[in-house]
């Protein structure tokens, strides 16, 4: 599984494919979607780091 890059307001962002959450650190997206595949489910501690762009 790979995230996926976006650009939002001229700004990268990484996108986990699961849950389509947004990160400006492409390693909490890679973790996020680690999580989201494995568990079907998303971590708090994990998706804190998402960036607020998505909602
Ligand atoms: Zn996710």
């Amino acid at each position: 599984m790979m995230v996926k890059q976006k650009i939002r307001d001229g700004t990268l962002f990484y996108e986990c494919e699961e849950c389509h959450l947004l990160y400006e650190e492409k390693i909490w997206a890679e973790r996020c979607e680690d999580f989201c595949s494995t568990h079907h489910a998303c971590s708090l501690e994990i998706t804190k780091h998402a960036s607020k762009t998505n909602s």
